[in-house]
């Protein structure tokens, strides 16, 4: 087999950036000059967490938006985080929300994911939306699958027909992905802590997703020969959930990590605002 196709996440988001800053300035132009919104919400002190809501504010400014920090201490209550979540909700000024996951154990995540306005949940969390995009209505998907989706588009893999994989059911990244393959007539299988014989699972896949928060927990050699392999994990020690060294001689293209499904989802997360910002206007996109 000759190389796998590198799905090159970061080239692709930077040139997403580049036809997303042409659409932020005609909304600014037809806005009397006032910049589009997305609101991030960082409760508690998880560095992780902080640096994600970081470079997602970074991604705005470099597309010509603006964004606006809410940062909430560790003890916030789901009270307090949903009167947050109102204020934005009723500020017209904003266009997007994002609350950034995971949130500290006392706070009810789903009640206040659920919370966000629908036309302002760019991020793809709430159960609304994932209903509506299961469903094949419009609404905005989660960024991380919608993410990919839009590299797999890009490069042209094709879906149709073909068995898809996905390994974890969370509701922000296995769940929709697997609504979001089976909406483009893939054959599914979503895999989770009580499957059995998961490398035999895994080793039928065409398209492989591993989304399961262990460093390389997908062995190379479960990888089915000429697999499209997705690797949504990141890990601090660099690599994925995918054990990648030993699936890339056995694929037919796959996400590096860093470099693949990350960028895509703070590129899709500010697409996905620029939308709500030009429907706020009424420019179709
Ligand atoms: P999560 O909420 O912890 O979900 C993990 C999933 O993996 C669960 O559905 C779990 O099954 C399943 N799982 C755990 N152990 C398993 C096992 N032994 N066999 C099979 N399945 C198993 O994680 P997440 O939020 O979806 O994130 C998954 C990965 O994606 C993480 O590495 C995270 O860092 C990464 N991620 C990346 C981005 C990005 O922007 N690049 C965004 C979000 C997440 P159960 O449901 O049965 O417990």
């Amino acid at each position: 087999m000759g190389d796998p196709i590198v799905l090159d996440g970061k080239t692709l988001a930077k040139a997403t950036e580049a036809e997303l800053a042409q659409r932020v300035a005609r909304v600014v132009e037809r806005s009397d000059g006032a910049l589009p919104v997305l609101a991030t919400i960082l409760v508690g002190d998880d560095p992780a967490s902080a640096t994600y809501v970081k470079m997602k504010g970074n991604a705005c400014r470099r597309v010509g938006m603006d964004s606006r920090r809410v940062t909430l201490p560790e003890a916030t209550s789901t009270e307090e985080l949903l009167a947050a979540i109102d204020a934005l909700n009723d500020d017209p000024a904003v266009q997007g929300i994002l609350l950034q996951h995971p949130v500290p154990s006392q706070i009810d995540e789903r009640v206040c994911f659920d919370r966000i306005a629908l036309e302002k949940d760019v991020d793809g969390v709430t159960a609304l939306g994932f209903g509506r995009m299961a469903m094949g209505e419009p609404a905005f998907g989660s960024a991380t699958p919608a993410g990919i989706m839009r590299l797999l588009d890009h490069y042209e893999i094709p879906i149709e027909g073909r068995r898809a994989v996905v390994v974890g059911r969370s509701p922000i990244l296995g769940k929709p992905m697997a609504a979001m393959l089976l909406n483009r007539n893939a054959t599914v299988t979503v895999c989770h802590s009580r499957t059995r014989d998961l490398p035999a699972v895994v080793g039928e896949a065409e398209i492989l997703v591993g989304a399961v928060g262990r460093p390389e927990f997908i062995r190379g050699d479960w990888v089915r020969e000429g697999a499209v392999v997705i690797d949504a994990g990141y890990h601090p020690a660099k690599v994925g959930d995918v054990e990648l060294a030993s699936a890339i001689p056995r694929c037919s293209a796959y996400t590096p990590v860093p470099g693949g499904v990350g960028p895509m989802t703070i590129a899709t997360l500010i697409a996905q605002s620029v939308e709500a910002a030009e429907r706020r206007i009424g420019i179709a996109s």
